[in-house]
């Protein structure tokens, strides 16, 4: 057993979005600092996340590209989908895209250490690397080690995959059937059905994406229908068999499905197996979730924990905003706070859905009285395409104090038209400010600063 007692004044389990962004800053004012990572640098959102999967969305789109292209004028001929080449492509982005971290932190004087970390107690760490164990000290650990896709329980779930499977199947799957309604199983039910896939969506739920707003979770999967999904609501996948035409599912109603591939996109649990967090007195919640206070600091007052593992808001921004408030508060001023109020998120279906802020119905439950802007229309693109695609743009306003408290939009690019929204809303925005900006004419987002009168 190799042994090094050396001492870091940081040392980071997880090389994710949350660990690199702490390690990093920590190191650019002056900790010594330690890094462990078990796999691929960069972590879920880099290797089989966020990036992968808006890569494929594009890739995705060109199919509905190439079938508008017509009425504009252009011929394009039979499109010819290359899944192979799509994902070498990917690939190489990706290995970039690892070597970018690696050089990030190399650069900034992190020390990289490969292999699975645990905690001994509340001021060490084992690492297991290829050159056997090796055991460091620590005056603070921050654990970022994010969280994993689970399987349903049901007879024959190991032949069905997670969303970590889904960039590299081999072959392409003809038919895929998705279990699930949140936004993983909505984005690669759109991103396989773009690319070619005959696909069912099937959801025990009442309406896909809970959490999103009511009419937006219609709207869209009215679009996802009329894209040519099957989404079969309140069903439910009792068993898998291997058939000699591929996968057997059997549903809740007794009818059976076949497919190629069986995607289990139904939920994520924080990686903290083999942690060593019973060891070191690691206060976990449901799931396992590892319990931090305001400045992430867990029950071991040494220890600090960002990002999935905590189970809050799975998204890249927030483990990076909540990665630098720890930074700033171990090594820094300790002013920095995360702001968990309009927090946008987008979801890449085809169309797009983005939202801030909150939902028409919490909004009620909130302030009581409120006002709804709600336009439904053609883009304008669609006039000549013929597609008949609509986009959603829905506003909600606080009456009492005229704040625009919900911004959500289905529609083309949704995610880069709210972000700019986001920051009117941070910062208070009433629906008079939205009234008197000028709006960008002919866009999509001009409708946020036009709509006029409340339909509720
Ligand atoms: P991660 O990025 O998961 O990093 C954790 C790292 O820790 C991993 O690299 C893991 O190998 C390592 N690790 C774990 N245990 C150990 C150990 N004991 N020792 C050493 N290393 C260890 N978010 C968005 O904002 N936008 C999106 O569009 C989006 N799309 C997504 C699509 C999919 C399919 C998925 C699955 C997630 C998506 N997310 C998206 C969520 C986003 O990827 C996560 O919220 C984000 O990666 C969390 O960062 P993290 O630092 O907490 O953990």
């Amino acid at each position: 057993m190799a042994s090094d007692t050396s001492r870091f004044d940081l040392f980071v389990i997880g090389g994710g979005s949350g660990g690199v962004r702490a390690a990093r800053m920590a190191a650019q004012r002056g900790a010594r600092v330690a890094l462990a990572e078990a796999a691929a640098m960069g972590g879920t959102c880099v290797n089989v996340g966020c990036i992968p999967k808006k890569l494929y969305a594009y890739a995705a789109h060109y199919a509905h590209d190439f079938a508008d292209a017509a009425g504009f004028g252009w011929d394009v001929g039979e499109p010819r989908f290359d899944w192979a080449r799509l994902k070498a492509n990917r690939a190489a982005e990706i290995a970039r895209l690892n070597g970018v971290y690696e050089q990030l932190l190399a650069d900034a004087g992190v020390q990289v250490l490969r292999g699975w970390a645990e905690l001994l107690d509340g001021h060490t760490v084992r690492v297991r690397t290829e050159a056997g164990l090796q055991t460091h000290a620590a005056r603070h650990i921050l654990l970022a080690t994010g969280g994993t896709p689970t399987l349903l329980p049901v007879p024959g779930a190991e032949l069905g995959v997670t969303s970590d499977s889904m960039f590299d199947l081999e072959p392409f799957p003809r038919r895929l059937a998705v279990v699930g309604g949140g936004y993983i199983a909505c984005e690669f039910a759109s991103i396989f059905q773009g690319l070619g896939a005959q696909v069912t969506v099937l959801y025990r739920g009442e309406q896909i994406l809970r959490g999103f707003d009511d009419e937006v979770r219609q709207f869209i999967a009215a679009e996802m229908i009329r894209s040519g999904i099957d989404l079969r609501l309140g069903s439910e996948v009792r068993a898998i068999e291997r058939g000699s035409a591929g996968l057997e599912l059997t549903l809740d109603d007794g009818s059976g499905l076949q497919a190629d591939t069986v995607l289990f996109a139904t939920g994520r649990v924080p990686n903290v197996n083999g942690l060593g967090l019973e060891a070191a007195g690691v206060r976990q919640g449901r799931h396992g979730a590892i319990e931090v206070d305001t400045h992430y600091r867990t029950s071991v007052p040494s220890v600090y924990a960002v990002g999935d593992v905590t189970a809050r808001l799975q998204l890249t921004p927030v483990a990076l905003g909540e990665a630098m408030a720890v930074v700033d508060h171990l090594f820094g001023d300790g002013r920095r706070r995360m702001g968990y109020e309009y927090i946008p998120t987008a979801v890449f279906t085809h169309p797009n859905i983005a939202t801030v802020g909150l939902t028409e119905a919490q909004a009620r439950e909130r302030f009581g009285q409120v006002a709804v802007y709600r336009s439904d229309f053609r883009p304008l693109r669609h006039t000549l395409t013929g597609s008949g695609e609509r986009c959603l743009m829905k506003m909600v306003v606080d009456k009492a104090t005229d704040r625009v408290v919900g911004l959500h939009m289905v529609g083309p690019d949704a995610g880069e038209v709210v972000q700019g929204f986001a920051v009117a809303m941070k910062a208070g925005a009433t629906k008079a400010v939205f009234d008197a900006t000028i709006g960008i004419h002919p866009t999509v987002a001009e409708e946020f600063v036009t709509m006029r009168e409340p339909v509720r």
